[in-house]
Parts: C-alpha cells; sequence; structure tokens
C-alpha cells in the first residue's frame, strides 16, 4: 500500500530564512554552507535575499554570494525578493528562481512591509512580467505566509488563504506556498487549509509547505500533508533560524529530522543524510551555538541509513 508519496522534493531554506534570522555570518561562511548544502544532493535551495543591506543586515551581499558559489547542475538556487527592483538584481545575479511574499493576514503585511495585501500582489504582478522577460524565463514562487494564524488577527479563514493562492496564481506565479510563520500550525489547520485549497481547484500536488517548529508540530503538519499528497517541503539546516517572534524558541523545520523521517518511512528525498549532518554541524560552527536538531543530539538510526 502506498500511503504516502515515493519522492518528496526538500527545499533547504537555511541560507536565507534561517541565517536571516540570525546574527550576521562572513559572506564565505554563507558560501560554503551553500556549497556544502548542494553537495548532499538537495535540489533546491534558498541561497540569499535580494534586500537593502540597512534593513536585513544579515543578507547583505547576495550577489557576491550568488558569485561565489560553486554551481552544481541540477540545483536550483533560488533569491527571495521584496519589489522589482530586488527582482532585477537577483535577475542580474543569475538566480534559478524568484521567491515573493505575501501575507494573508492583512495587520501583518501592513506591519511587516508597509502596504495592503492588494498592493503586495500588484507588486508580485511586476516581478513575475520581470522574471518572465529574462533570456529564461525564471519561475516565480509565490510565499503566503502566516497561513496557518497571524500573530495580530489570530485564525486565519483557510478560504481567504485559498483565494490569495488563486490570486498569486492569476498574477504570474509558477507555483505557491504556504509558510507557517508564526508556529501556529496543527494537523487540523493543515487539513483546513488543504480542504479549502481543494474546493478551490488548486493541486495540491503542485503546492508547497513551510512548517516552523515553534510548538513543536513542524513534523506531524508534514505528515499530515504527505498523507494529503503534498510533495514539497521546506526546512533548514540545524534548523537555523530561531522564531523573530519569541527568542530561544525553536524556527524552521530541521532538514536533517524531516529528512531521516521520510528516509526511514521509505520516502526518496535524493538527499544523503550523512552529508547532511555533516552540514548541520557546519550551521551549527557557523552561528557558534547548539541549534535544535535532533538528529544531531541523539543520531541518526533509519531503515535506509544505518548508523
Ligand atoms: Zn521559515
Amino acid at each position: 500500500m502506498t500511503r504516502w508519496p515515493e519522492r518528496v522534493d526538500v527545499r533547504d531554506v537555511g541560507p536565507r530564512d534561517g541565517l536571516q534570522n540570525e546574527a550576521p555570518v562572513p559572506i564565505a561562511a554563507r558560501v560554503g554552507l551553500i556549497d556544502a548544502l548542494a553537495r548532499t544532493g538537495l535540489a533546491r535551495i534558498e541561497a540569499v535575499s535580494f534586500v537593502r543591506a540597512d534593513a536585513i543586515p544579515a543578507m547583505a551581499g547576495a550577489a557576491e554570494v550568488m558569485a561565489a558559489i560553486e554551481r552544481l547542475p541540477g540545483v536550483q538556487y533560488s533569491a527571495l525578493v521584496p519589489n522589482p527592483r530586488g527582482a532585477q538584481l537577483a535577475l542580474e545575479a543569475d538566480v534559478d528562481a524568484i521567491e515573493v511574499v505575501v501575507s494573508a493576514s492583512e495587520t501583518h503585511n501592513r506591519k511587516n512591509v508597509r502596504r495592503s495585501v492588494a498592493d503586495s500582489i500588484g507588486g508580485i504582478a511586476e516581478i513575475t512580467t520581470l522574471a518572465r522577460s529574462a533570456d529564461d524565463a525564471v519561475p516565480v514562487e509565490g510565499i503566503i505566509s502566516t497561513a496557518f494564524g497571524c500573530p495580530y488577527e489570530g485564525d486565519v479563514a483557510p478560504e481567504r488563504v485559498a483565494q490569495l493562492a488563486g490570486h498569486l496564481i492569476d498574477v504570474g506565479c509558477t507555483s505557491v506556498s504556504f509558510g507557517d510563520t508564526t508556529g501556529m500550525a496543527t494537523p487540523r489547520r493543515v487539513h483546513d487549509l488543504l480542504d479549502a485549497l481543494e474546493a478551490a481547484r488548486v493541486d495540491i500536488t503542485t503546492i508547497g509547505l513551510h512548517f516552523h517548529d515553534t510548538r513543536g508540530t513542524a513534523l506531524a503538519n508534514v505528515l499530515t500533508g504527505l498523507e494529503r499528497r503534498v510533495v514539497r517541503f521546506d526546512a533548514s539546516i540545524g534548523g537555523l533560524g530561531g522564531c523573530p517572534y519569541a527568542p530561544g524558541a525553536s524556527g524552521n523545520a530541521v532538514t536533517e529530522d524531516l529528512v531521516h523521517m521520510l528516509h526511514d518511512m521509505g520516502i526518496d528525498t535524493g538527499v544523503d543524510l550523512d552529508a547532511l549532518i555533516d552540514c548541520a554541524r557546519l550551521a551549527q560552527k557557523i552561528v557558534g551555538r547548539e541549534l535544535p536538531s535532533a538528529i544531531l543530539r541523539a543520531g541518526a538510526r533509519t531503515r535506509t541509513h544505518p548508523s
């Protein structure tokens, strides 16, 4: 019986989402981490963000990072961009994919980018136009943050999230993913959102899910997604990133914990778990603190990777 997908696509967001929420580290360390991640077999890495250096010092030097990394064939190196100017810079740096973010919560969007959701969608339309006009059209993923709940508004209606996903596709996004920005998702909320997406005729097998382990639910949420045939998940090496809303709390789902679980379930990821664990050690060294990785603490013990 195939209860779960046979293969899952894991994107590591540690170099961007993770390091963005850590104290700035040298560019050479960021390059080293990205190159090490690429060699594990990960097919997608969120590498950089083209934001103003004064706004987010930890992400300064995105073009330098993109120029210095190894660019292994078969690996998609993506950049998050906040606006058309950032998209232009990302295209000049020859990124393989662009990510844009809009919040499902009007309040969160305004607090985050001082724009309404409608204005954000307008900006995204400009970005997709730019990306399509690149020499080789560059895919643009629309990320909906606070998709499972908002720190200001509380619950976010799944129907609203599904409607927003439709808007993102309408303005040219080539894929959509859903972020649990504040770690509020539980399997019930995941089911509710996937139900709403199905009702809105969004193909669940194409979406991505991005969970945070702030309240210990990240892998339970992934399992719920798997049982609904979701095959794309984000995670961060070592669990880099923490949680900007709750100092000391866990942030992103941990890549090696996720891959370890998937491998023991017989799900192929194309990733070498041992090499990934080495990357987690490297990430820990880079930030100079212990990261919330269960596999780093306990060691791997899977059917496919006995160690
Ligand atoms: Zn995240």
